[in-house]
């Protein structure tokens, strides 16, 4: 039996970030508990409440001897809680599943790390704190809406090394409002130089009904939308990533991730494995291997749910044998190692070797009879070729 990941989601930020949309909410600390109260809740009696609502779980969802192996609380600013919060999550957890646990992370915000905070993440297991840094540049992190400063990041990685955190993970955003070439090789600079043994970095996507996506479509001042790097600067910021952080020994095994030999995300890769996981929590979305669901996203709506004994799950989807396929390419392609070509064309009963032969002499992908990958240089560019790759084998993109 696989081993599952669980998802926990902690939809409370301090401010809201100009570009972001996600389902995140600036809400009083009073909220914080009662919320944890419906993720335990959920976590304790999840086999009934996606039973109730005609989710099929796998063995390894359902039962006790179902194994845990990772646990990833993010959110919104899970650091924002209560540590005594937090641990009852995983206490919840430890009660309901025959829990292995060999990742468990942390999203962290600097500006909410403290000594007390760190001891406590670090006594109730979290092992992988993943921090959003985002920039080194404060002029950035000012416009950009962040609450915390270049100063916040170097005040509290001490804090989280003495508290015996081994594993820290860094987010850098490519493509910030006010980012020059200089002030972006200046921050993944100061990243390297502070030694995380993980980097993911991000590269800016507007969404329109953001504030900063507003401001793009319908112009103003107040978010810098008039100083965002051009797409192709962008990808310029990205090239000169992939070169410093190889320099600097980071190996590249995602799209979006680098990391030191033996600090790649476990957690994450379920997903380009399309491995099952369990998510818990306002707008956490999990897969069986079947069927996809999705909690709904309003968190006060998801707490009445859960406390009234009802599930919170708003959308359930069987995963037909297209979407499955297309998964196969769009998730497993973003890991560098690429996908087991040879596997799936057995699975699907599907020969891929002419209609990928096109590609792959155009430069476009790499093959062999078993794995199918996209080039290092094309990652930046890497949804514009998954989509044309989708077309060239029929999968319906
Ligand atoms: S901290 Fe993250 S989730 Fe919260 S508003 Fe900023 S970008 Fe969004």
């Amino acid at each position: 039996m696989g081993k599952t990941g669980v998802y926990i989601q902690v939809p409370f930020c301090q401010t809201k970030c100009t570009y972001c949309n996600f389902h995140t909410g600036v809400v009083s600390a009073g909220r914080f508990a009662p919320y944890a109260e419906a993720v335990c809740r959920e976590i304790r009696e999840h086999r009934r409440l996606l039973e109730s609502v005609g989710v099929s779980l796998p063995l390894e969802l359902a039962s006790r001897s179902g194994v845990v192996d990772t646990v990833y609380v993010g959110g919104g600013t899970p650091s924002l809680l209560e540590s005594r919060l937090l641990g009852k999550m995983l206490a919840a957890l430890r009660e309901t599943f025959a829990c292995v646990l060999e990742e468990v992370t942390l999203e962290a915000d600097p500006e909410t790390v403290d000594a007390e905070k760190a001891a406590a993440w670090a006594a109730m297991g979290f092992g992988r704190i993943s921090f959003g840094t985002q920039s080194f540049v404060d002029e950035e992190l000012k416009a950009a809406g962040r609450m915390h400063r270049r100063e916040d990041i170097y005040r509290a990685v001490p804090i989280l090394r003495a508290a015996g955190i081994l594993n820290i993970s860094f987010d850098l955003i490519a493509g910030l409002p006010k980012q020059t070439e200089e002030s972006w090789r200046q921050s993944l600079a100061e990243a390297v130089a502070l030694g995380p043994e993980h980097i993911s970095i991000y590269m800016m996507e507007i969404d329109e009904a953001s504030r900063l996506g507003l401001e793009v479509l319908q112009g103003g001042v107040r978010y810098s939308a008039r100083e965002l790097p051009s797409e192709e600067v962008m990808a310029e910021f990205y090239e000169v990533a992939q070169a410093e952080l190889q320099a600097a020994g980071y190996g590249q095994y995602e799209i979006s991730n680098w990391a030191r030999s033996g600090f790649e995300s476990r957690h994450n890769r379920k997903y380009w494995l399309r491995e099952p996981y369990l998510g818990i929590g306002a707008g956490a979305h999990s897969f069986s291997g079947k069927q996809r669901w999705a909690n709904r996203h309003d968190a006060a709506a998801y707490v009445a749910a859960i406390a009234e004994g009802m599930s919170a799950v708003e959308t359930v989807d069987t995963v037909t044998r297209e979407m499955a396929l297309e998964e196969e390419f769009f998730l497993g392609l973003r890991q560098l190692e690429g996908i087991e070509i040879g596997r799936i064309a057995r699975e699907y009963g599907m020969s891929f070797a002419e209609r990928i032969a096109k590609l792959a002499a155009a430069g476009m992908v790499e093959w062999d009879e078993e794995r199918l990958r996209l080039p290092a240089g094309k990652l930046s560019v890497s949804n514009e070729v998954i989509v044309e790759l989708l077309r060239a084998v029929d999968v319906g993109a």
